[in-house]
C-alpha cells in the first residue's frame, strides 16, 4: 500500500475485523494495551473499538509524554519562567498542563514570558535573537523527541550560544512498560507496541516482554488498518501459543532503530537514577538528564528549582487511566469537572491523552454506551 486512504479502507478494515473475530476463542476475553497515545487517538478517531469483537478490549498505556509529567515538574518550570530575564519556551501541548501553582498559561497571564514553539530549534532561534535574555526550552517526550533536543544543544554549543538551556524532562519507555507489567492491578494479554519511539530505539528492547513475561508485542503504525493488523497479529500469536516481538511498521521502524539518534542522545544525556511519573510514581532509570559536560546548557543546574513533589488533586484518576486500570469515562470527573477546556488531569490536555481522545471521539462508542446502559 502506498497512499494513506488505502490504510483507511473500510472494506479491508471489515475483512480484518472478521479475521480478528474468527481468532477469538469462544468464552475467552482478551485485554491488549496500546502503549502509545497516538494509537489511542487513532482507535477513537476511527471508531475501531466498534468494529472489534466484544471479547477484545484495548486499554490505554503510559505513552503520552505530556500526560506523565508530574505536577512538581510543571511547578519547577513555572519557577524558572519567573526568574529575571527568562523566556520559557514549550510545545503547545504543555501550555495547559496543570501544576500545583497553575499551568504555563496561568503563569503567562501573571506576566511570565512563556512562548509556544514547534521545535527546540525555534527556541534556539529565540535565544539567538535575544542575547540579553536567558532562553529555556521545556524538553518533554520519549526517545522520539530526545534526539532533536540533543542536536539543538550540540548546535548551541557549536554556535557559542550561551543564553540557551534545556529543562530536561525526557522519559524512556521501557521502564514504564516494565512497571506496568509488574503491577498487580492489571492482567494483559499483549501489547500494541509504540510506533514513533520504536523508530529510534528499534524493536530489540521489547524482547524481555515476550521472553520474561510471555506477552506478544506488535510494533505498529498509526493508521486504522495498522492497529487492526497489530491486534490480528497478537491474536495469531496467542492462537499459536507464541509470544514474540513483531514489527508491523517496518515501513518506518528499522529493527535496530536509529543508531545516529541513539548516539546523539547518549552524547548529551544520561539516565537519571529515578524520575517521578504522574500516576506511576518514581521509576528508576526511567528518564534522561543532561550530562555534566553540558552543564552550561542544563536549566536544572543554572536555576535553583524547588524540586518538590506535588500530590495530584483528589478527584484526579489519571494514574489509573495511564496504567489502563480505568477507562477515561470511569473517572468521576470525566466530562463534567474535567474537560479539554478545564482539565483537572493531564490525560485531558494533549490530543494523545486517553481522556481527550475519548472525550473528542469516543464518548458515543458502542463500548461506552453498552457499559452506560448495562447492555
Ligand atoms: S477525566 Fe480528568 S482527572 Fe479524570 S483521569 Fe481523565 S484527565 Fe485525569
Amino acid at each position: 500500500m502506498r497512499f494513506v486512504d488505502e490504510y483507511r479502507d473500510a472494506g479491508k478494515a471489515g475483512a480484518l475485523a472478521a479475521r480478528v473475530a474468527a481468532l477469538c476463542e469462544p468464552g475467552r476475553s482478551y485485554k491488549f494495551m496500546e502503549v502509545c497515545g497516538g494509537h489511542t487517538h487513532t482507535i477513537y478517531r476511527h471508531g475501531l473499538t466498534d468494529h472489534l469483537p466484544e471479547a477484545v478490549t484495548l486499554v490505554h498505556g503510559p505513552g503520552c509524554p505530556v500526560c506523565v509529567i508530574p505536577m512538581g515538574r510543571v511547578d519547577d518550570a513555572i519557577h524558572i519562567a519567573g526568574q529575571p530575564d527568562v523566556i520559557m519556551t514549550s510545545f503547545g501541548d504543555m501550555m495547559r498542563v496543570p501544576g500545583g501553582t497553575g499551568s504555563f498559561l496561568d503563569a503567562k497571564a501573571r506576566g511570565a514570558d512563556i512562548r509556544m514553539v514547534y521545535s527546540p530549534l525555534d527556541a534556539l532561534k529565540i535565544a539567538r535573537e535575544n542575547p540579553g535574555r536567558r532562553v529555556v526550552f521545556m524538553a518533554i517526550g520519549f526517545e522520539t523527541t530526545a534526539p532533536s533536543t540533543a542536536m539543538t544543544v550540540l548546535r548551541a554549543r557549536d554556535e557559542g550560544i550561551g543564553n540557551f538551556s534545556v529543562f530536561c524532562n525526557h522519559v524512556t519507555i521501557i521502564p514504564a512498560v516494565k512497571a506496568i507489567l509488574d503491577s498487580p492491578d492489571l492482567r494483559l494479554d499483549g501489547f500494541v507496541g509504540p510506533g514513533h519511539v520504536s523508530a529510534v530505539i528499534g524493536c530489540r528492547p521489547y524482547g524481555f516482554i515476550a521472553r520474561d513475561y510471555g506477552k506478544p508485542l506488535v510494533v505498529t503504525g498509526f493508521e486504522p488498518l495498522d492497529v487492526l493488523h497489530a491486534v490480528y497479529r497478537i491474536l495469531l500469536q496467542l492462537d499459536g501459543g507464541r509470544a514474540e516481538v513483531e514489527n508491523q511498521y517496518s515501513r518506518v521502524v528499522p529493527w535496530e532503530g536509529n543508531p545516529r539518534a541513539l548516539e546523539v542522545i547518549g552524547e548529551v544525556m544520561e539516565l537519571r537514577p529515578y524520575f517521578e511519573w504522574r500516576g506511576l510514581g518514581f521509576i528508576s532509570h526511567s528518564a534522561l538528564r543532561m550530562r555534566e559536560e553540558y552543564a552550561a546548557f542544563d536549566a536544572e543546574r543554572i536555576f535553583r528549582i524547588p524540586g518538590g513533589r506535588v500530590a495530584d488533586p483528589k478527584a484526579c484518576q489519571c494514574g489509573e487511566v495511564l496504567k489502563g486500570v480505568l477507562r477515561p469515562w470511569e473517572c468521576k470527573v470525566f466530562g463534567t469537572a474535567c474537560t479539554p477546556e478545564t482539565p483537572i488531569g493531564t490525560c485531558m490536555v494533549s490530543s494523545e491523552g486517553a481522556c481527550a481522545a475519548y472525550y473528542t471521539f469516543g464518548r458515543f462508542s458502542r463500548e461506552r454506551v453498552r457499559e452506560a446502559t448495562g447492555g
